[in-house]
């Protein structure tokens, strides 16, 4: 088990603290269109402030690649955290330098403050040791909350450490040991349930899972390249035709491992993907032309739905149908319906599974939500994540 320092084990009062958080948010005409990320960090933010931190916070926002791009500033999110946090968030236009020096000199403890989008210098992404150390010169402690940009080696997330003291926050504390459970000990069975668009994403999290799972249940269109490698047609279904030997390959790692691969046994099919267009359900070998296999059909989502109640943990990546056009987030709607029913405890990661659950308003019957995408399958294909690695083991 991963055990990190955390914000829990130190005296915080006095202290001058950068903190790394992800408040890479959606913007809707200058205003904050979905605030998920900023209130996950609410509680370490709360914590440090009660504790008498003098608390910078510094993110990213969006893609700037180095340029100072006026709709990428942070003045939207400083904002929207003002709202939540009930207390004013003061924002500058600062992420180095004198100005910042100046300012942190000044602060009191219990006073927060926000820094300008640390990608609008080139050095973050580069991981630069100059920039890095500029970065960390006005603090006392660095404090990394921000797991959904952990398995990055920028400047502001494992850079800094090397300059100053890094710890924990306390939703990075949650993510590491939420994870780290299902991988170390996993409620037996353990079923893990892949989806989402391409097998060539997640080789290493099927093959992780493989290993490690009792069942392994596949839809979406990573379900699609196995079942074409595994000698169906599917018509003009969406597939990786390059992972067709890797996929092969994992399905006979399944036949010879003790956990049990499940391809769907019936898809949902549509010759024009778009809203309430016309559907019908087939068998893998019945489907053929100008049909795409867009769903996993009612047969595939009873079979998952008997395995999920048998089940005492499960873990979800990546959404078994194209979700984002109706009805063909049935099958993903169904599962999450199986496991809302279940009494196992369940953890999803993943941007759009969690996109997905969200719009169903599924996502109260999830015992853990990981906030991370990459960051996430990086952690569980077993990777070392350097915004963890940088924080001082406990
Ligand atoms: P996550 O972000 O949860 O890890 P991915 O990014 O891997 O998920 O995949 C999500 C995408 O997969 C969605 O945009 C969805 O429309 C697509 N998808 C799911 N099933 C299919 C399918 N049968 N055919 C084509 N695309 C699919
Ligand atoms: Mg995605």
């Amino acid at each position: 088990m991963i055990r990190k320092k955390s914000i829990e084990d130190i005296d915080l009062k006095g202290k001058k603290i950068l903190m790394r958080v992800d408040f890479n948010v959606p913007l809707d005409n200058g205003n904050v269109r979905d605030d998920t990320r900023i209130r996950a960090a609410l509680p370490t933010i709360e914590f440090l402030l009660k504790n008498g931190a003098r608390l910078v916070l510094v993110s990213h926002l969006g893609r700037p690649k180095g340029e100072k791009t006026p709709e990428l500033k942070l003045d939207p999110v400083a904002k929207r955290l003002t709202e939540l946090l009930g207390k004013r968030v003061e924002k500058i236009d600062y992420t180095i330098g004198p100005e910042v020096e100046a300012r942190v000199a000044s602060m009191n403890d219990g006073d927060i403050l926000m820094l300008e989008n640390v990608r609008f210098y080139r050095e973050e992404e580069d991981n630069d040791s100059d920039f890095a150390r500029t970065l960390a010169k006005p603090y006392d402690l660095f404090v990394n909350d921000a797991f959904g940009t952990a398995h990055r080696a920028h400047a502001s997330t494992a850079g800094v450490a090397e300059y100053i003291p890094a710890l924990a926050g306390l939703l990075m504390k949650k993510e590491i040991e939420e994870l780290s459970r299902c991988l170390e000990e996993p409620g037996r069975p353990l079923t893990a349930i892949l989806g989402g668009a391409k097998v060539s994403d997640k080789i290493n999290v099927i093959r992780r899972f493989l290993e490690l799972a009792d069942n392994l249940l596949v839809g979406g269109g990573m379900a699609n390249t196995f079942l074409v490698a595994a000698g169906y047609n599917l018509g003009a279904s969406y597939h990786e035709q390059e992972q067709l030997s890797l996929a092969s390959d994992l399905i006979a790692t399944s036949k010879i491992s003790r956990c049990r691969m499940v391809l769907p046994s019936d898809l949902v099919v549509t010759e024009d993907l778009k809203q309430n267009s016309n559907y019908k359900v087939l068998a893998p070998e019945e489907i053929n032309g100008n049909w795409k296999a867009v769903d996993i059909g009612p047969k595939t989502f009873t079979m998952f739905g008997s395995i999920i109640k048998e089940s005492s943990m499960i873990v979800w990546n990546g959404p078994l149908g194209v979700f984002e056009v109706p009805p063909f987030d049935r099958g993903t709607a169904e599962v999450a319906a199986a496991i809302a029913e279940s009494s196992a405890y369940s953890v999803i990661g993943g941007g759009d599974l969690v996109a997905a659950l969200e719009k169903l308003k599924l996502s109260d019957q999830i015992d853990f939500i990981s906030t991370g995408g990459g960051a996430t399958l990086e952690f569980w294909e077993g990777k070392e994540l350097p915004g963890i690695t940088a924080l001082k083991d406990k």
